[in-house]
C-alpha cells in the first residue's frame, strides 16, 4: 500500500482554502460596495405594500437592495426594531429656512415644499439657488398667486425672503385680497405667475380663501388653465376655507370642476375643516375617474393664520360662521384670547400678527388619519422675529409657532398607534401620498420617491413605532419629536441617533425643467372667436355682470 506524501495529503486542503478565500474576498468586496446598510429593520413600502424585516444597501443615493441577506458596507445602521420607511414629504411648508432644518429632521421630514402659498414668480431660480448645497434636505415651491396680485394691484416689490414669509410686509396692503383686477391686470398677473412655470416651479400655489371678494371665479378658472397648459397642479387654500359644511364644500367644487373641465391636476390644501366627510369623498371619487387630484390635512384642530385675514373679520367669523373670538382666536406669542375690541387694536399696530384659530371639535382628527388616499401637510409657519435665528438656535428659543410646525408628522404615528389605524396606511399618507400624485404630473424628483423600493432614490426615514411622538404643543410649538433616530436624504446620512447632522447638505431642488412660455393673454379679438361675450374686467364675462345692465 502506498502512503501519501505530506504534500498529496495536503493538497486537497490548501486548494479548499484558496477557494474559501476566494469566495470570502469576493462576498467582502460586494458588501463593501454599500455606501450605507440598514439592518434588521422593518421595511415598509406602500406602494407594494412590502412589509418584512430586511436588510436596505445603498449605493449611490440610491436603494440598491432590499434583502433578507446579510450585507455590509462603508456605515451600517442597525434598525432592529425599528420602521425603515421612505423618507417624510411635507408638501405644506411655508419655512424653508435653516433654523427650520433641525425641527424638520427630527419629525422624519427628507422633502419640504411650499405648495400653497409660494414664491413670486420672476424670483423662482433666485429662490432655488439661495438653498442649492446649503440644505440637509430635499426643497421645492410653486409660483405664488398672491404675490404676483400683490405687485400688480398693491404695487408690492419689497421681496426679501421670495416666498412665504414676505406675506408679513405684502399682506399689510389689502388691494392683494381684496381688489378685482381690470383685464390688463389680469393678464399682467397672469403673465408673472407664467414666468415663475417656465423656471420650473411646481404649478400655482393660490391662497384664494384669503381673496375671496377680490377674485372671480373667472380669474381662478383662468389660473387653473394656465397650470394645466404645463399639466401641472393648482394648490388651493379654497374659496371659503375655514368656513362651515357647505362653503367648505362649495369652495372645493369650484377648484375640482375647474379641474374637471381642464383637465389639470389639483390639491386641496388642508381640508381638516368642516365637511372633510364630502370633501374626502369627492377627490376619492374624482381620482377613481382618473383625474389628479388630492388632498391634504395637517392632525390638529386649529389652524394659525394673520390677524387681518378676511375670514376673520366680524361679518364672517362672528355672524356668518357663528364664532366668538373669545373662545377661537389666540396670540401665538402671549397666549391671550382676542375679544372683537383687542383685535381691531391690534390690527392698528400690527395687522399681520399671528394667531391660532381653533376651528373644529379634536375628535375629528382621528377621522382624518383614517382616510385612504390622504397625504399631509404641515402648513408650518415662518418664525417671527427671525433676525438672529440659525441652524444652532436651541429649539427653546425659537419663537412660539402653532405645534404644526414641528411635530405633524411623529403626530400622525402616535395617533395611528394609538387607535390602531394599520402602520401602513400612516406610512403612506407621510409619503407616497404626496410623491404618487406629483410623479403623475410628471414631476421626476417624485417619481422616485416616497417607495422604499430597489432603484428608488434613499431618502429614508427610520422610527420606532412603539415611541415615534409629537412633543410640541400650542403653548411651545417648536419641540422636537422622538422616536425618530436615524434620516438618510439621497443616500447620505444626515440625522444619527436623533442627532441632526451640521454642514451635510444632500438636499435637492425638486421642481421642473425650465420650459417655453406657454401663456397666451386674453384678448377681445380671440375671446370673440371662440364666445359670446367679452369680459369687462377680469370678472365672469357675463352681459348680467356689466356695469351698464340697465
Ligand atoms: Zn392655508
Amino acid at each position: 500500500m502506498k502512503t501519501r506524501t505530506p504534500f498529496q495529503f495536503q493538497f486537497p486542503i490548501i486548494l479548499c482554502i484558496i477557494l474559501c478565500l476566494f469566495l470570502v474576498t469576493e462576498t467582502m468586496s460586494l458588501a463593501a460596495n454599500y455606501d450605507v446598510v440598514i439592518n434588521n429593520g422593518r421595511v415598509m413600502d406602500p406602494e407594494t405594500m412590502y412589509d418584512a424585516v430586511s436588510n436596505v444597501g445603498i449605493k449611490d443615493g440610491k436603494i440598491a437592495a432590499i434583502t433578507e441577506d446579510k450585507i455590509s458596507g462603508k456605515q451600517t445602521i442597525d434598525a432592529t426594531g425599528m420602521v425603515v420607511a421612505p423618507g417624510f414629504i411635507d408638501g405644506h411648508q411655508h419655512c424653508i429656512e435653516p433654523y427650520a432644518y433641525r425641527l424638520m429632521l427630527r419629525d422624519g421630514r427628507t422633502t419640504i415644499m411650499d405648495l400653497e402659498i409660494g414664491a413670486h414668480g420672476p424670483k423662482l431660480n433666485e429662490w432655488y439657488k439661495r438653498r442649492e448645497g446649503k440644505a440637509p434636505l430635499n426643497f421645492g415651491v410653486s409660483v405664488a398667486h398672491e404675490f404676483a396680485r400683490a405687485e400688480i394691484l398693491d404695487g408690492f416689490k419689497d421681496w426679501k425672503y421670495l416666498y412665504t414669509p414676505d406675506a408679513i410686509s405684502s399682506r399689510v396692503k389689502q388691494g392683494w385680497s381684496k381688489t378685482r383686477p381690470t383685464l390688463e391686470q389680469g393678464n399682467q398677473i397672469l403673465a408673472l405667475i407664467d414666468e415663475g412655470l417656465q423656471q420650473g416651479g411646481i404649478g400655482i400655489g393660490s391662497t384664494l380663501g384669503y381673496m375671496r371678494e377680490g377674485v372671480s371665479a373667472r380669474e381662478i378658472f383662468e389660473l387653473q388653465k394656465l397650470s394645466g397648459l404645463y399639466g401641472r397642479s393648482i394648490d388651493m387654500h379654497f374659496r371659503y376655507t375655514p368656513g362651515d359644511d357647505v362653503g367648505e364644500v362649495n369652495g372645493i367644487q369650484e377648484m375640482l370642476a375647474n379641474a374637471a373641465a381642464l383637465g389639470s391636476p389639483a390639491i386641496a390644501a388642508h381640508f381638516n375643516n368642516p365637511g372633510y366627510n364630502l370633501v374626502h369623498e369627492l377627490l376619492t371619487r374624482m381620482s377613481e375617474k382618473g383625474y389628479n387630484v388630492w388632498g391634504e390635512i395637517y392632525p390638529y384642530a386649529a389652524g394659525s393664520t394673520a390677524l387681518n385675514a378676511v375670514f376673520l373679520e366680524p361679518e364672517v367669523w362672528v355672524k356668518a360662521l357663528g364664532n366668538k373670538y373669545e373662545d377661537t382666536i389666540q396670540d401665538v406669542a402671549t397666549g391671550e384670547f382676542y375679544t372683537q375690541k383687542t383685535r381691531e387694536e391690534m390690527l392698528k399696530k400690527e395687522p399681520t400678527r399671528v394667531v391660532l384659530v381653533y376651528k373644529i371639535p379634536k375628535s375629528a382628527i382621528v377621522d382624518w388619519i383614517k382616510m385612504p388616499g390622504v397625504a399631509i401637510g404641515s402648513d408650518g409657519m415662518p418664525l417671527f422675529p427671525d433676525d438672529n435665528l440659525t441652524w444652532d438656535t436651541p429649539y427653546e428659543d425659537l419663537p412660539n409657532t402653532h405645534p404644526r410646525f414641528s411635530g405633524s408628522f411623529a403626530r400622525v404615528l402616535r395617533i395611528a398607534r394609538e387607535n390602531n389605524i394599520p402602520l401602513m396606511q400612516a406610512v403612506s399618507m407621510t409619503s407616497y401620498n404626496y410623491a404618487k400624485p406629483l410623479g403623475n404630473m410628471g414631476l421626476k424628483a417624485m417619481q422616485v420617491r416616497g417607495r422604499m423600493q430597489k432603484g428608488m432614490v434613499a431618502d429614508i426615514t427610520i422610527f420606532d413605532p412603539k415611541t415615534v411622538t409629537d412633543n410640541s404643543t400650542y403653548e411651545k410649538g417648536t419641540l422636537p419629536s422622538t422616536g425618530i433616530p436615524h434620516v438618510l436624504v439621497n443616500g447620505i446620512i444626515v440625522m444619527k441617533d436623533q442627532e441632526p447632522l451640521k454642514g451635510v447638505n444632500p438636499g435637492q431642488p425638486i421642481r421642473f425643467e425650465p420650459a417655453e412660455s406657454l401663456f397666451e393673454p386674453i384678448s377681445k379679438e380671440k375671446w370673440q372667436k371662440t364666445y359670446y361675450a367679452m369680459p369687462v374686467d377680469f370678472g365672469g364675462g357675463v352681459p348680467g355682470s356689466q356695469p351698464d345692465m340697465h
